[in-house]
């Protein structure tokens, strides 16, 4: 028993203030038709409080009290070393994963969505509404205003309402009203079912259908809520690389040599690495790198443009990687990876090279995702596989050039809910498919006329 396997804190070693990237690095102005779009025009979308972390670029920011004792119903959360997976690779190097899958909701989300909850009750809210791809988001935030004390309304991503009825009866639990996207219940959801009918959904078209239910309440008690891309996301999940910091330092690390994490919006990338890209800033030598599907590259594939956040265009436009927001990605199994554009802090860091985005195919995140389960012993979400499948590849690089390096990766949730992927898998019911060039060439063409951002130029 001479080996630590997992590495805690105790509630009173808990961060108190988040990191905020944007300190460090300039992302460009959001912009609409007038010009760059100034934080009071986002006031019918979020509440004030929330839209002033969004455009804040104070290095540190306090984690309210408030906040705080949310998050200890699970927080801190603990760092493992991933010995029987280590062994089972014959690796020199140290694996080391992040376990955020003891949060009530099984992910990383919880992070921001109680935060978010409290910020629009201090506010004055009521309702809150969001979208949701494989229904993680959407079980967080309904977790998060049942504590809180708010009304949660979730529009669901057609494909995976079907495919995942627990995630919706998770919500249900919590309290929360979940319908399909499209729906009939918004302009932007009634124009796509006339023209597409049997569209599968996608997470652009659910976040204009939430948008558009909150912007037209007109008691002005509903605000939207985003669970990944913005700025203020980004910097509520670094309690998790701020944490895995102290952890590590526990054991005499002093700083891993490989970051690893799955990038859907780039939440839980962002939570776990933009403590170390700071470090990385200050001339530490880390590898940091995000993973995305072969099947929606969009850092790996997709340039770095001004596009909107969702397929009715009513957000403004964001400075991104983008696959164009009319994008409707095929159905794979990682429903949480399939958003069209990333976090504009990521794509940022990513054009200033600061880290290095890689894409996997399914069927090699499938077999991580199992190799995971089988020696580590819990079964990872789709989405996390994919941070698995790369730390499974440094380790092996690492064994060939004898290396002892230090690999983190964060173990963004558990798939208890997404077990149907893993019987297809099983069964050899999925294939690979990576997306042609000429559909995202396609797609890009919907962006003819849009402002460039100046640092593409
Ligand atoms: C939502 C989700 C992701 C992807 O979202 P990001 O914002 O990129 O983190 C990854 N893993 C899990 C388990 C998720 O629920």
């Amino acid at each position: 028993m001479s080996r630590i396997r997992k590495i805690y804190l105790d509630e009173s070693e808990m961060p108190r203030q988040w990191y905020n990237l944007a300190a460090d690095i300039k992302t460009e102005p959001y912009m609409s038709p007038d010009g760059a779009v100034p934080p009071i025009a986002w006031a019918p979308v979020f509440p004030m409080n929330i839209v002033e972390q969004e455009y804040s670029t104070q290095r540190w920011i306090d984690i309210p009290e408030g906040i705080l004792e949310l998050l200890s119903r699970w927080r801190p959360s603990p760092l493992h070393r991933a010995y029987a997976l280590e062994e089972a690779i014959g690796t020199p190097a140290k694996i080391f994963y992040k376990n955020e899958s003891l949060s009530p909701a099984g992910s990383h989300k919880p992070n921001t969505a109680v935060a978010q909850a409290w910020y629009n009750k201090e506010f004055g809210i009521k309702r809150l509404t969001t979208e949701t791809g494989a229904g993680q988001w959407g079980s967080a935030l309904s977790f998060a205003c049942s504590l809180i004390g708010l009304e949660c309304k979730v529009f669901m991503v057609r494909v995976s309402f079907d495919q995942k009825p627990f995630r919706k009866l998770m919500m249900q639990t919590w309290g929360g009203n979940c319908v399909a996207s499209p729906s009939n219940e918004t302009n932007a959801g009634r124009q796509i079912l006339e023209k597409t009918p049997d569209t599968p959904g996608s997470l652009g078209i659910a976040i204009s259908e939430a948008i558009e239910q909150a912007v037209s309440d007109k008691t002005g008690q509903t605000r939207y809520s985003l669970g990944s891309v913005l700025n203020h996301v980004m910097m509520h999940q670094t309690i998790m690389g701020l944490e895995t910091k102290k952890q590590l330092e526990k054991v005499g690390i002093k700083k891993p040599d490989i970051v690893i994490a799955c990038a859907g919006g780039g939440s839980n990338f962002a939570g776990l690495s933009f403590p170390y890209v700071y470090d990385k800033l200050h001339g530490a030598q880390i590898e940091i790198i995000p993973v995305e599907p072969a099947s929606c590259p969009t850092l790996t594939r997709a340039p770095y443009v001004y596009d909107h956040g969702d397929t009715a265009k009513m957000t403004p436009l964001v400075a991104m990687h983008s696959l164009g927001h009319s994008f409707v990605p095929p159905p794979i199994h990682a429903g949480g990876l399939r958003y069209h554009g990333m976090a504009p802090l990521v794509s940022k860091a990513a054009m200033e090279g600061l880290i290095s985005p890689r894409s996997v195919h399914q069927l090699e995140c499938y077999e991580a995702g199992i190799l995971f389960a089988k020696t580590e012993g819990i079964i990872p979400a789709p989405e996390t596989t994919h941070a698995i499948a790369v730390a499974i590849q440094e380790a092996k690089k690492a064994k060939e050039e004898g290396k002892e390096k230090v690999i983190l990766f964060n173990f963004s949730g558990h798939g208890l809910m997404d077990l149907l992927g893993y019987d297809k898998y099983l069964h050899g019911q999925l294939t690979n498919y990576e997306l042609p060039d000429e559909i995202i060439r396609q797609n890009l063409e919907e962006l003819k006329g849009y402002p460039m951002p100046a640092s593409a130029k």
